[in-house]
């Protein structure tokens, strides 16, 4: 069998679309390295053996019909892994949670409507902290997962079962969902390229809520132009998702074609706040080092002034909650999932309660009770509308960054780390969840500022993982709302010149 598992969706879709390959040995080599990696990862929750095999011969049998692959789609015949927030027709929606554990969606969601109307095989459904509430998926009610260049540490969250999933090989692309890093944390500790849309890009209907403000929709996979080309898949217009923009009906959604092509006379910022003492030496000097890079190649990179950036956290862990609070209150044990046992001289309140004391974790009620709090009438001014407020600075804060007017710095993106250290071990921070929310400290205020945010492989923390592994740390670019094309042909910039994506871990099953 041709080895599928290590080309990239690109590739593999040309392999396919050529018939040099089918898209049922795809499957199957998909199929077969989840069987063997996924024992000691336990990066996903379901696996679709018989309907990806039938969906994959499907597509063969078209191809073999003399049909051409351009018609069937750019994905044609692409294994692909969905973070199980996101509903599908087929299977269950766990959310990695208890409250949904048997729960079955009755349709799927755009973006996992347009990945398969593309060609691509959904092979299985992959591990979150429960609600996407976490970085590092030990808060998913099932398992955690394992990260696939150390074992013994966690691969980010709250997308890190996608992350660990394209990681260690089983698939080329997954799909996950950003409120506040949750793509670009994982992507940045396993190595990978993660990918958060401008808000309203990215179609949210069937993603499960977490906040709704703040989440997106979007890609993990090894190489900006399989970014890209999900990106181009997944994007666009739709009716049933109020917050996407009508103006972007017509919005061009090729990523790719461009992106070989270098930014001329690019200039990016480097926030003086990223250069913090509190970086791991390791991305500290891998910051340095991508400066260094833009640099060789003729970039023109300057120190920039984000002043809110250190309100990013405090903001966000309001604003999240607060918005989490409210759409959970969905969950009520009669509505959807599981329902507690109650007696016949119980009130419908005992209902309520005893479903989402038994369904929700502990990380779940902790946000919703934070939430419920924050904009409870006493505390509302006090802290959900400052939250609002310290949100909107943040934001004026990017919007001068890129303003190109008279003495404005004007850059076409920001760089900086996305995370401040390598992959932490699994137990580490689960006792002090302050020192987990902190692993968002430069990936939150994307969310907060609704604008575009890649996270790129940036080198290695040397030596620095259990039994001296070199662990992967990752650089954050950051643009303009709707500048996705170009902020993808930066990152290509960057990929070409260090090829960092080409390290695979140790751990391929
Ligand atoms: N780690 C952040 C949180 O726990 C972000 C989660 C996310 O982006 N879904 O809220």
């Amino acid at each position: 069998m041709a080895d599928t598992a290590s080309m990239t969706v690109r590739e593999l879709a040309g392999a396919v679309a050529s018939r040099a390959v089918s898209a049922v040995e795809a499957a199957r080599v998909s199929l077969d390295r989840i069987a063997s990696a996924d024992r000691s990862l336990r990066a996903y929750l379901q696996v679709f053996e018989e309907r990806a095999l039938a969906r994959a011969s499907e597509i063969d049998r078209r191809l073999a019909g003399g049909e051409s692959a351009a018609s069937i789609g750019p994905l044609a015949g692409v294994p692909v892994a969905l973070k199980d927030n996101l509903c599908t027709g087929y299977g269950r929606t766990t959310c990695g949670s208890r409250i949904l554990e048997k729960y079955e969606s009755p349709f799927s969601a755009t973006v996992v409507r347009r990945l398969e109307a593309a060609g691509a095989v959904v092979v299985g459904k992959t591990n979150l902290d429960e609600f996407a509430m976490g970085s590092s998926c030990e808060n998913s009610a099932f398992h955690c997962t394992h990260n696939p260049w150390d074992v013994t540490r966690a691969p980010g969250g709250s997308s890190g079962g996608s992350a660990a999933a394209v990681a260690a090989r089983t698939v080329p692309l997954a799909l996950g969902s950003d409120t506040g890093g949750s793509i670009r944390q994982p992507a940045s500790l396993t190595n990978l390229v993660g990918l958060k849309p401008t808000y309203g890009r990215v179609s949210r209907f069937g993603l499960v809520a977490f906040a709704s403000s703040l989440d997106q929709v979007g890609p993990l996979a090894r190489t900006v132009g399989d970014a890209a080309l999900a990106l181009g898949v997944i994007a666009g217009f739709d009716e049933q998702d109020s917050t996407s923009l009508e103006a972007l009906r017509q919005g061009d959604l090729d990523f790719v074609r461009d992106l070989e092509r270098p930014v001329a006379g690019l200039r990016l910022g480097v926030p003086r706040q990223a250069r913090s003492p509190q970086n791991h030496p390791a991305v500290a000097a891998a910051l340095e080092a991508s400066i260094g890079v833009y640099r060789g190649l003729g970039a023109e990179v300057v120190e920039i002034d984000l002043p809110h950036l250190a309100y990013g956290i405090a903001a966000y862990y309001i604003v999240a909650p607060a918005e989490a609070s409210s759409n959970l209150a969905r969950f009520d044990g009669i509505r959807y999932g599981r329902r507690a046992e109650t007696g016949p001289g119980d009130h419908l309140m005992a209902l309520y309660s005893r479903s989402r004391a038994e369904g929700f974790g502990p990380e779940v009620q902790r946000r919703i009770m934070l939430g419920t709090y924050v904009l409870s009438s006493g505390y509302y001014d006090a802290y959900y509308l400052t939250a609002l407020r310290a949100r909107r600075l943040i934001k004026r804060d990017f919007d001068g960054a890129f303003s190109a007017e008279e003495g404005m710095p004007g850059v076409h993106a920001v760089l900086m780390p996305t995370t401040a250290g390598p992959a932490f071990k699994i137990g580490e921070k689960t006792s002090d969840p302050l020192a987990m929310y902190l692993e968002d400290i430069y990936t939150v205020t994307a969310n907060l500022a609704g604008i575009p945010a890649v996270s790129i492989p940036g080198g290695f923390a040397e030596k620095a993982g259990t039994d001296g592994q070199d662990l992967p740390v990752g650089m954050q670019l950051l643009g303009p709302a709707f500048d996705e094309a170009r902020l993808l042909r930066i990152a290509r910039m960057h990929e070409a010149a260090t090829r960092w994506h080409e390290r695979a871990p140790g751990v391929r099953g």
